[in-house]
């Protein structure tokens, strides 16, 4: 899921400090014997406070981030709000608050606060994690997954590849048309790769101009497919640009495949020498390296 991380983390905040100023109005409005709004009264009263509009309009994103824990939020933030409600109805009527209501009610915002800076602190991970020019994961989760990658693989029976896709000439681009126009490049460039990816193939920012693909596949040949492909998409993909003709980018891969034996530093050692050969041999190409084929077993014993 690509999000936004820095304008939803400032509008988490500010739902965050919504709820304490409405806390804060409720406690006024005890103490002082004021009428309530109807952001406590009202038996809807959880859908037009401020968090409860913030948790609606972003109830997408939670469910992608955790199902669980969005439902867990809604339900806390919901039995926050039943909660005070009976509080303040039996103060409003001049009683005394019975102990398991006020239990009932610090118990779900509790909860609730719980919840919302568990999530923030989950964001914050996010965000650090991700590259703000593309969106890309940048390489921090790349150990794990390769490992899981690999896993999963062994599990289904599958090939695993690991491509390494460098920018052609891309310093030339920066010094021709400008920084600028070197980062939409690259945001273009990674978008052109997402697009001729399958969904559960992951693929990171691995450094400047460098990224790093994962590959499931059925053969060799599927995989040396996968790579033609997006080496033919990144030189069909013209990015336009005011006033001037529009870019077109190469890129060159160093493909390898993954095996038992391989850890994500000795497949990137391989794949980084594959995608050097292929700029020895022109560029806007892509070459597969493999590790040397084990000797038989009884050699290898001997
Ligand atoms: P080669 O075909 O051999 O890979 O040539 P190259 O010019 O792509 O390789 P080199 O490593 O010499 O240069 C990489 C360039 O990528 C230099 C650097 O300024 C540029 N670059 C890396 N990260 C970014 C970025 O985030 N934004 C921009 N605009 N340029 C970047
Ligand atoms: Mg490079
Ligand atoms: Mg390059």
């Amino acid at each position: 899921m690509h999000l936004e991380y820095e304008p939803l983390i400032r509008a988490l905040d500010e739902a965050l400090n919504a709820h304490l100023a409405w806390g804060r109005k409720v406690f006024r409005t005890a103490l002082m014997h004021t009428a309530p709004a109807a952001d406590v009264l009202d038996p809807a009263a959880h859908e037009i406070c401020q968090l409860g509009l913030w948790l609606r309009s972003h109830s997408g994103m939670l469910q992608g981030i955790n199902a669980h824990k969005a439902k867990a939020l809604e339900a806390a933030h919901h039995r926050m709000h039943d909660a005070i409600r009976a509080v303040m109805e039996q103060a409003q009527a001049g009683q005394t608050v019975p102990a398991a209501q006020m239990d009932a009610f610090e118990q779900a915002q509790d909860e609730l606060m719980h919840l919302l800076t568990a999530l923030k602190a989950r964001l914050i991970t996010d965000a650090i994690r991700h590259d703000p020019l593309t969106g890309l994961p940048l390489r921090y989760g790349l150990e794990h997954d390769f490992s899981d990658f690999q896993k999963a693989c062994r599990r289904n029976q599958t090939f695993f590849y690991l491509a390494m896709v460098d920018a052609d000439h891309f310093k030339e681009v920066n010094d021709r048309l400008g920084h600028q126009v070197g980062d939409q490049a690259l945001r273009h460039l990674a978008r052109t790769l997402r697009k001729n990816m399958r969904g559960n193939e992951p693929i990171y920012r691995f450094g400047g101009e460098e990224f790093v693909v994962l590959l499931q596949t059925h053969s060799t040949e599927d995989a040396r497919r996968a790579a033609q492909r997006l080496v033919d998409a990144v030189r069909a993909a013209l990015l336009p640009l005011e006033q001037k003709e529009p870019l077109g980018l190469s890129v060159t891969i160093g493909l390898t495949q993954v095996q038992d034996e391989d850890d994500l530093s000795s497949a990137l050692q391989r794949a980084d020498q594959a995608m050097y050969a292929g700029k020895q041999a022109g560029r806007n190409r892509f070459v597969l390296r493999n590790a040397p084929a084990q000797p038989p077993l009884a050699e290898r014993a001997g």
